[in-house]
């Protein structure tokens, strides 16, 4: 148990970043109250920026990324947690600047760690990680703003982690899901996960008028920059959108008429410091109201040597549905 298997990322004399599979040792973690040894990870958008090099995500290399983990805990310094525990830890500063779920054993503070629910297994916890969790903070989010019953919602960035899980808990809810997306080739995989509707991203955009014909009932947007203006825009009276994501553009280029005369709603979403209460609540949805049995062809299994190539895959918004971390 001293020495594990861990991806590690080494920033080189040349500005360049590299990334090895490598053997650490426990002692290697910071000594944190909890010792979880990991079963699952998954990969979500902020682990490839860490991975390469973003510096806004990771500041000093060398250093492990996965800003998830599902697992057992080896070791506790608290009461709150006992040795064999199945536990979830998602966001704060696991793999930023915390060595995180790409090694095979994490230490946290007892603050950021979650008691497993009874009816999700690892793997599934895995399956929605942070991606999953986000989507159903927006989710919850747009129903405490008064989300009409049946409503039409657009959710943006469609086949991403975010955007599918989102379209699957929405769907199951019994909303009208119209999915944006600029892969218009997977219609299918978006319909299997319950959307009614599938339109080209670039077809909802409209940067000239202040304000679109009312369209949207709600709007799960994971991509920033003119498509969540343009969503905004479609905004049916009083109707809200959320924002969690920049895939498209950190940017938003609007006009505060949406907002004086429909009265919508932009409500942030942030999956990473909220409060670990409200992180239990979520995840408690998860496991039960919004348990989705996802097909085999949502996610894909990968071992730590097959996870390089994801990283780059994620980068250039290729990947489709979610990439689940089994450590051996
Ligand atoms: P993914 O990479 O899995 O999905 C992003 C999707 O956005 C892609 O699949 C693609 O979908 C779409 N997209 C990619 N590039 C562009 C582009 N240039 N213009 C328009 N659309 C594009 O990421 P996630 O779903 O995991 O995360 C989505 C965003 O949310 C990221 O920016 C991430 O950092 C952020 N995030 C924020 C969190 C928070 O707490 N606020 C938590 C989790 C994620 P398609 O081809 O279907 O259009």
């Amino acid at each position: 148990m001293e020495r594990f298997n861990a991806l590690v990322i080494y920033e080189k004399d040349d500005g360049t970043f590299e990334r090895k599979i490598e053997e650490r040792q426990i002692s290697d973690l910071p000594d944190n109250d909890v010792l979880i040894r990991v079963y699952y990870s998954s990969l979500n958008y902020k682990d490839a920026l860490s991975a390469t090099g973003n510096k806004g995500v990771t500041r000093n290399y060398p250093h492990t990324p996965g800003i998830d983990a599902a697992g057992v805990v080896v070791k506790s310094k608290t009461n709150d947690f006992k040795e064999g525990d199945e536990v979830i830890v998602i966001g704060y500063d696991l793999g930023m600047n915390t060595p995180g779920g790409f090694g095979e054993y994490i230490s946290v503070p007892a603050n950021w760690v979650v008691k497993k629910p009874e009816s999700l297994t690892l793997k599934q916890a895995m399956i929605y990680g942070t991606a999953g969790f986000t989507a159903a903070m927006s989710v919850d989010k747009l129903q405490k703003f008064g989300l009409k019953d049946g409503g039409k919602v657009l959710v943006t960035g469609a086949t991403g982690g975010v955007g599918s899980i989102a379209i699957a808990i929405l769907a199951k809810e019994g909303y009208q899901v119209i999915a944006a997306t600029g892969k218009i080739d997977q219609t299918e995989f978006l319909k299997s996960l319950g959307a009614s509707e599938i339109v080209n991203r670039n077809d909802i955009i409209d940067e000239k008028k202040a304000l679109l014909r009312e369209t949207w009932d709600g709007v799960v947007d994971t991509v920033g920059g003119s498509i969540l203006a343009s969503a905004i825009k479609a905004l049916k009276y009083g109707c809200s959108a959320t924002t969690c994501g920049l895939a498209q553009s950190p940017k938003l280029d609007i006009t505060v008429f949406p907002f004086i005369l429909r009265g919508v709603n932009l409500l942030g979403i942030d999956s990473v410091e909220c409060d670990i209460e409200f992180k239990k609540y979520i995840w408690n949805k998860i496991a039960n109201d919004w348990n989705i049995d996802f097909h085999d062809d949502f996610y894909e299994e990968v071992s730590l040597e097959q996870l390089n190539e994801k990283i780059d895959l994620i980068l250039q918004g290729k990947i489709k549905g979610r990439v689940v971390l089994k450590h051996s």
